[in-house]
């Protein structure tokens, strides 16, 4: 079932339709200057990455909600759980927010993808 669902290909940057060819060009999230970049059409099955012009810019809502649940569950650890105050892990809640920015990018996009162009 989770297979199914494509979820070790979107966690291993793995296309989610052949599960073979690498989602993005480099490995890391972390190297700025490429994290962005993908592949051509995928050398193992041929489908096109970007159906069409502007296709990934609805991973924005993707991005969105997992900084959301990123931003409540640390939240609901830190302050409701471990009773610490709230102003004592603000800063670092937000300079992880754009620590994360790259991952949670690529992350998104994966998961668009495969909401939307799973077979
Ligand atoms: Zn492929």
């Amino acid at each position: 079932m989770i297979d199914k669902l494509g979820f070790p290909s979107i966690l291993a940057n793995r296309w989610p339709h052949c599960h073979q060819e690498r989602f993005f060009v480099v490995v890391s999230a972390f190297n700025l200057p490429k994290f962005d970049q993908m592949h051509a059409p995928c050398a193992v099955c041929g489908l096109n990455f970007e159906s069409e012009t502007g296709f990934y810019t609805g991973s924005l809502y993707v991005s969105y909600a997992l900084f959301v649940a990123w931003t409540l569950t640390n939240f609901g650890l830190f302050a409701l759980f471990l009773g610490i105050d709230v102003l004592s892990f603000l800063w670092p809640l937000i300079g992880s927010n754009a620590v994360l920015t790259p991952y949670f990018f690529r992350l998104a996009c994966r998961i668009w993808f495969r909401i939307f162009m799973s077979t």
